[in-house]
This record gives C-alpha cells, sequence and structure tokens, in this order.
C-alpha cells in the first residue's frame, strides 16, 4: 500500500487570484490531515497537511493541487481528520498546494458511490474519480499553469505550450457569416438581377437574417450573388463566433406529448409511482423499435421533474444525435445538460456546475454520464441497456449500465433499463423478478414490423446481375423497387475503408500493420493502406509494403468499395456514406440531415446507420453480410448478431410506409437468422440462454478477465505463467469453484507494438472471483511497475 507517503516538493512561488482560498501558510503548525487520491494506478490515497487558510474549504470531494514525486497533480480529497497518521511525524507530511475550488466537485453521495465503483471494478480510486470528474474551470480566476489540463493530467510542458493548448480548447467555436437585408430595403424592393438573386432575395425577405451556411444549402452560389447584392447595398454581413455544440444550436419548439398507448401508460404509470414512492426498484422496459420507449422516458423523467426531483438518461454515444436530443430539449426546453464527447472542457465544466448547482434537473449523455452530479437525483434511465458501448475498454474498465443500476439502487430510486433486444443477462434478471418487467408489444404508430427477406448467398451467389460483390439478385431488385417508389434505403455493411485486406503473392499472406496482427485495409480516395486499430497509415502504391512485391490482391468489399458499386449500379440515385471516416466532427450529422432531407437515396453504413434514427421515408434495409458478426472469437456473438439485426431492420418502415429487410447471409439455417427473420426475441433469448447455462457463461456464472501487455512479448508471457501459478494454487481453483481459462494469446496478439494476453475466470457465485481478484490485485501491480501491464476487467465484453 502506498498510502501515507510523502514525498520532498519545494514549494514554487504563485500567483493566485484568490488569495483568501489559497493561503498557504508553511509555518503555522498544521492541525488538520487529509486523504488525498490522486490519478496514479496506486491503491490507497496519499495523506497531506492542510495549511491553516484552507482549513476552512478542506472537505471530502474538493479538488486540491498536491506535490507527488516532485511533480504537481489534482487530486481529490477523501476524508478530513485531526490526527496525523500513526507512526509519521507531522514535520514530514507536505503541505497541499492550494485548492482548485472552494467547494467539493464531488457531492457527498457521488463521492460514495464512486469509491464504491471504484472498489467494485478493483481500480485505483484516483483515476475513477479522474474518469468522473469535470474538466477543470479556467475562468475562475487561477493562473496557476499547474492546473491546465485536464484534471490529473500529469502537469508537464512548457507553460506557453500549455496556454496555447488551452486556448484552442476554448475556441470551439467556429466563424459563421449572418446575411441580412440592409435597412430599408425590405420597404423599398430593388430591381434585383436574375433568378439567383430573387432566390436569394426572397429568402432573405422571409426571415430576419440567414446564415451563409444555410444560403449555401438553397442556392449553391449564395456567396457570389451575396457579394453582388452587398456591392449594391442590399445585404450587409455580421461575422459571428457560434459554438460547435451540434446539440444546441437552433431553438427548438416546445413539442405536444401524444396520448399514450394502453402499454406506455401502465409502463409509465409503474416508473411514476416508483419515482414518487422513492422506490428501491429496477425495471426492464422491452419494446421493439418504434414502440415508444422514447415517450415512456420523457413522461418518467417529466413526472421526476414534478416531484422536484433530478433524473439522468445514459444513451449509447452513437445514438446521441441531435434529432434524438431535439426531442428531450422539446419537452425540456433549457433544463435539460447534454453531456457528450464532442464537449470541449468549457462546455463541458459548465454543463457540470449547472447540474451540480442544481439549475438544470436533467442530464442525458452517453456512459460517463452516470457520474453526472444530478441533484436530488430520482430516476436513472439506460436506453439501448443492451448496447456494448457502455463498457469502456480501458483505464477504468467500467459499464455505464451496471454502474447506473448501482447509483439508482444505493440512492434507493429507480432505475430503468429500456432494450428492443434486452442483453441476456438483463431479460434473465426480469425473468427471475429482479427486475420489473414491463413490456411495448408492439409500434406506437401502428406502423407493423418490416417483413424480413433472408437471402441464401450460396444459392443465388453473391454477385448479382450488376457483377459487384455483395449485391446479389434479390438485393438489387429490391433496391430498384425503393428508387421506383421515391423511397430510400439503408445499406448496412460492417467494414469501412475500400477493401478490408490486401494479399500480397510473394508474402503469401495479407499485409498486415507493422505494430498489430491485424491486416491494413485499403482506403481508396485517401490512397492509403490504415491499421484500424492503432494510428499506422502509408500511402498505397499498388506494392506490397514488406517486400516490395506488386503482385496485390484487394480482397473483400469495405463501405467505400460498396459505395462505389451503387454508384455504378445505380447511376441516377444519390448515394450517400456514413462511417466514422466521414463523421468526424459535425460529418455524421450533416449526412443524416441529407438523409432526412430526401437528398440521399442510398446510405452506405457501419453500426453508425443502425442507431435510433428515425426517417419516414427509408422503407428498404439491406444487410450485406449477416456472417461477419457471427464470427467474432466472442461468447456474445450471436447475441451481437440478433441486436445488430434487430437495430438496423428497425430502421425500416417507420411510419406509414411499410418497410423491407433483405439479410444477405451464408448460413441462413442458423437459429439466429431464424428468430431475427421472425422478430422473435424470446426465442433467440430461449435458444441463447440455454447455450449460456451448458457453458456457465453469464447470466450462469460471473467472468473477470486478466489481462497483460507489455513491449516483450517473453516478459509477458512470464508474468501471465507467474499469475497463473498464483491463481492455480488458490484453494477455490483448486475445488474448481472458480474456472481458470488461459492464459492464453489475446485473439489480436499484438496491438501497438504490444503483446497481449488474457486469462478468464469463471464462477458461478460473485463473492470467490472477488476474493480471488483481491488477491491478485497487489501482484497484479507489482507487474506493472515491471514493464507488464496487467489490468483487472470486471465483467468483460470485449474478448479481443
Ligand atoms: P422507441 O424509442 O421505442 O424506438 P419512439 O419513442 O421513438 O420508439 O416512438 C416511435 C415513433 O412513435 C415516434 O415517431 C414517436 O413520436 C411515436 N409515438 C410514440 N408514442 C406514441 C403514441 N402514444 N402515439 C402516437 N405516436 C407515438
Ligand atoms: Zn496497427
Amino acid at each position: 500500500m502506498f498510502a501515507r507517503v510523502c514525498w520532498g516538493y519545494n514549494t514554487p512561488a504563485m500567483s493566485l487570484r484568490q488569495p483568501e482560498l489559497f493561503a498557504t501558510a508553511p509555518s503555522a503548525e498544521p492541525s488538520l490531515y487529509c486523504d488525498v487520491a490522486v490519478p496514479l494506478p496506486i491503491r490507497g490515497a496519499l495523506t497531506y497537511a492542510v495549511p491553516a487558510g484552507m482549513a476552512r474549504h478542506v472537505a471530502p470531494g474538493v479538488r486540491v493541487i498536491v506535490p507527488v514525486h516532485g511533480k504537481r497533480l489534482v487530486g481529490y480529497v477523501l476524508g478530513v481528520s485531526e490526527r496525523a497518521p500513526g507512526g509519521v511525524s507531522p514535520e514530514v507530511i507536505k503541505p497541499i498546494f492550494h485548492l482548485v475550488e472552494a467547494d467539493p466537485v464531488f457531492p457527498e453521495d457521488l463521492l460514495r458511490f464512486l469509491r464504491e465503483a471504484a472498489d467494485y471494478y478493483l481500480h485505483p480510486i484516483g483515476e475513477v474519480l479522474r474518469t468522473a470528474a469535470p474538466a477543470i474551470d479556467r475562468r475562475r480566476g487561477d493562473d496557476d499553469p499547474s492546473t491546465a489540463g485536464t484534471p490529473g493530467a500529469l502537469v508537464k510542458g512548457s507553460a506557453a505550450k500549455r496556454r496555447a493548448s488551452l486556448k484552442a480548447r476554448w475556441q470551439r467555436v467556429h466563424e459563421e457569416t449572418y446575411v441580412k437585408l440592409a435597412a430599408g430595403v425590405a420597404a423599398a424592393p430593388p430591381k434585383l438581377r436574375g433568378d439567383k438573386q430573387a432566390q436569394v432575395y426572397a429568402i432573405l425577405a422571409a426571415r430576419a437574417e440567414v446564415s451563409m451556411t444555410e444560403l449555401r444549402q438553397h442556392v449553391k452560389t449564395a456567396k457570389g450573388v451575396i457579394d453582388g447584392l452587398c456591392e449594391r447595398g442590399i445585404t450587409e454581413l455580421e461575422v459571428r463566433e457560434v459554438p460547435d455544440d451540434p446539440f444546441f444550436g437552433a431553438p427548438v419548439p416546445r413539442d405536444v406529448a401524444p396520448e399514450l398507448n394502453d402499454a406506455q401508460r401502465d409502463a409509465v404509470t409503474a416508473i411514476t409511482a416508483a419515482v414518487e414512492h422513492h422506490e428501491r426498484a429496477a425495471f426492464m422496459l422491452y419494446g421493439v423499435t418504434g414502440s415508444g420507449k422514447t415517450e415512456v422516458y420523457l413522461r418518467a423523467m417529466d413526472a421526476a421533474q414534478r416531484k422536484g426531483k433530478g433524473a439522468l438518461l445514459l444513451l449509447p454515444e452513437i445514438a446521441l444525435t441531435p434529432q434524438l436530443v431535439s426531442r428531450y430539449r422539446a419537452r425540456f426546453g433549457d433544463n435539460l445538460a447534454v453531456l457528450h464527447s464532442g464537449l470541449g472542457d468549457a462546455d463541458r465544466h459548465a454543463m457540470w456546475k449547472k447540474l451540480h448547482r442544481g439549475e438544470v434537473h436533467v442530464a442525458i449523455g452517453a456512459r460517463s454520464a452516470v457520474f453526472a452530479p444530478v441533484r436530488d437525483l430520482g430516476l436513472i434511465i439506460v436506453d439501448e441497456e443492451h448496447d456494448p458501448s457502455f463498457k469502456q475498454d480501458d483505464h477504468f474498465r467500467y459499464n455505464g449500465r451496471d454502474l447506473a443500476l448501482l447509483r439508482a439502487h444505493r440512492l434507493g430510486v429507480p432505475c430503468v433499463l429500456g432494450s428492443a433486444t434486452p442483453s441476456v443477462e438483463s431479460y434473465h434478471a426480469a425473468q427471475e423478478g429482479r427486475y420489473r418487467l414491463l413490456h411495448l408489444p408492439g409500434r406506437a404508430t401502428s406502423a407493423p414490423m418490416p417483413d424480413i427477406h433472408v437471402v441464401d448467398l450460396r444459392r443465388v451467389g453473391p454477385k448479382g446481375p450488376t457483377g459487384h460483390e455483395l449485391l446479389s439478385l434479390p438485393l438489387v431488385r429490391a433496391i430498384e423497387a425503393t428508387l421506383n417508389r421515391s423511397e430510400q434505403a439503408i445499406l448496412f455493411l460492417n467494414r469501412r475503408g475500400f477493401a478490408p485486406s490486401v494479399r500480397c503473392a510473394a508474402c503469401d499472406q495479407a499485409i498486415e500493420c507493422p505494430s498489430c496482427t491485424v491486416a491494413l485495409v485499403m482506403h481508396r480516395r485517401e490512397g492509403t493502406l490504415r491499421c484500424h486499430y492503432c494510428d499506422f497509415h502509408v500511402p498505397f502504391t499498388g506494392a506490397c509494403i514488406v517486400c516490395g512485391g506488386s503482385d496485390v490482391t484487394l480482397l473483400g468489399v469495405g463501405t467505400e468499395k460498396l459505395e462505389s458499386a451503387i454508384v455504378n449500379s445505380f447511376p441516377r440515385a444519390r448515394v450517400g456514406r456514413l462511417d466514422r471516416d466521414v463523421a468526424s466532427g459535425t460529418g455524421a450529422e450533416e449526412v443524416l440531415d441529407k438523409l432526412r432531407r430526401g437528398d440521399i437515396d442510398i446510405l452506405v453504413g457501419t453500426q453508425m446507420v443502425t442507431k435510433g434514427h428515425d426517417i419516414p421515408r427509408v422503407t428498404l434495409v439491406g444487410v450485406l453480410n449477416a456472417d461477419a458478426a457471427l464470427a467474432f472469437p466472442d461468447f456474445r456473438a450471436v447475441e451481437r448478431t440478433f441486436q445488430l439485426l434487430s437495430q438496423v431492420s428497425g430502421r425500416a418502415g417507420r411510419r406509414d410506409l411499410l418497410g423491407h429487410v433483405v439479410i444477405q447471409t451464408w448460413q441462413p439455417e442458423h437459429p439466429v437468422l431464424i428468430r431475427a427473420r421472425t422478430h422473435d426475441y424470446e426465442g433467440f433469448y430461449q435458444d441463447e440462454v440455454a447455450a449460456r447455462a451448458e457453458l456457465g457463461y453469464p447470466p450462469f456464472g460471473r467472468l473477470a478477465a486478466l489481462r497483460f501487455d507489455g513491449h516483450d512479448e517473453e516478459g509477458v508471457k512470464a508474468a501471465a505463467a507467474r499469475l497463473e501459478g498464483v491463481l492455480r494454487a488458490m484453494p477455490e481453483v483448486m475445488a474448481g469453484t472458480i474456472k481458470v481459462l488461459g492464459p492464453a494469446p489475446a485473439p489480436i496478439e499484438r496491438l501497438r507494438n504490444r503483446f497481449r494476453m488474457q486469462c478468464l475466470l469463471r464462477a458461478t457465485e460473485r463473492p470467490p472471483l472477488r476474493r480471488a481478484l483481491l488477491r491478485i490485485v497487489e501482484l497484479a501491480d507489482a507487474q506493472g511497475r515491471e514493464g507488464v501491464r496487467v489490468a483487472i476487467d470486471v465483467d468483460p465484453m470485449n474478448m479481443l
């Protein structure tokens, strides 16, 4: 344990603007001590003396700057005591440098919850707090460069550099030109030259002002037209900075809540009663895509608010689109904090503050929003609870959904898990009565479920009349029919790039990333070979990057290739693409906007097209290769496949038009395809739960993974073997209470030049597993200091 360690440090001169807060009086005899969690991979807290001037403010949850190993770190006070820790003489205990803020950043209940989370995931508390904390607020006047950057970041680099990066973060704004008619022009319309001028004039006359971006959407040559109009004094320009946040662009008009149907009303009544009675209850809201779950969330959150309680809603990051957010804004107006990964530090901090001070009572966000400091939290909702993105897969490996349940449980308030395809674990809990099942059986708009046609690629062949791979005859016919009806299609393919692998004849294998054991993907537009797991990319010259040989073959189909095949095959259709390559910044939203406006006939994309979009004229969904998800070396592969197929199918025919889904597969007889075709979640669940029971996988067993990685393969193997030795000697393992699988090289053996191994622990009950993990935590930490990282992953999701 590292607690009670005190390092030497020279207190530097500091210029501070809030002297009463930060008055360090090193001569005064400290009478208070505090335990501080610092963001380092150490398990305990460090003890510091509290200078007299700060005593008033130092309390659990307060952020402080402390010396550690000659560096200054941002830490969090966990507790305060009047006595120096036993065996340490007070003189050697270093004082806190200063406070970051006068008030605790974590309210008491949140801090307690975070400590519990750290304990459950066996993760150092300092790193947990750093994950949960807001960025440091620079506007409060603290000029000390040591507080720049994210809290807890090691403080290094020149002050100028830090300020520059800080400035970059502050400038999450862009300049926008606004155009309006010059004063008096509207009263006396000028003579206009040409159609374009007339068109632009008409738009301007109807509105007080219009942004140039919007004008360009109406009239491509708007800029030239405006230049001409400005010259003649007809229009005026103003350049303003506007925030980048796409979620709070134009105001959203308040909506009128629809009359609930019976199933929705029952669900809302049950949740609302639990909110009102402050009842500790977990609900499973199970309803097909489009069954009106979101409306249930809105009503339940509204009920909480009427009771003077706060509400928190979590959803997968890629479901967090401006379109969805506007549904919440339409109901909650400005009483809503949206927490998403695109927020800059300043905005994130502002949101945090508003929640913390109780100015805003409703928060929605992706997984880390589970830490949002919502006041008087009375309800937590997790939408799409089955989504794997709730699990964070590095550093603090938590599951946002599970922490939502924990947080609600500790507060004694209801938690609602919603999904059209619940995770096997959650649905099992509902079957056992641990969660209360609320069921929305049909679509809210009375739109029928889409009809699903499974195409057997073995029989019809993957090449249809167009000659392009993965465009089978039935799919091509379905696309044609959709275009003929002037409706829209979404084609889903889970690989981005042009060709997923490039084979070199001379090397007799696919060209691999030099740092990872994965094939490089050819991106045609960019002209590169790219690794999708690290940053590696090289120009693609048509030659092998290993041997220089030019006999290379492009293999497979990625979204970029599919896009070009579709453009070739349907020359009159307007084709768009949505994947991570086009989605940076506001790219994704632009593509979705086009789809919504009807400017795209066929949208090609990766999972990004599967989530939550509700676009009335999309009536065809094509799944190009259903087998890709099934091929994953993961016991959840079947579950993931069912979820993906159901989610993407749910995009078709959501309103008055009938939806069609075409699923292409090489294994049409696979049970999961039969279940998906008939929208049979129950059937899928029964199949899957039987398989899990047999294998002892969740929900019938508890899992933990130990993950080892390091630059030196032998070192990693040795570390894994040593830990395995310890494990195998444990009585629970010898008695078979805990099964140890591995250690074995991970399916992706090398990632960013680090060799990787993993070891899976499985037990029927949680307590023995936890005891075993507790015994190896310190051993794991010790190896971490020897160059091999060992991470404990409780309830792992990612098996790669
Ligand atoms: P889910 O979240 O289950 O996918 P949504 O809440 O998005 O479903 O609802 C699907 C569509 O049905 C939306 O367009 C929504 O406005 C509409 N809707 C929801 N509830 C009702 C209702 N009670 N009456 C009419 N339309 C409804
Ligand atoms: Zn790589």
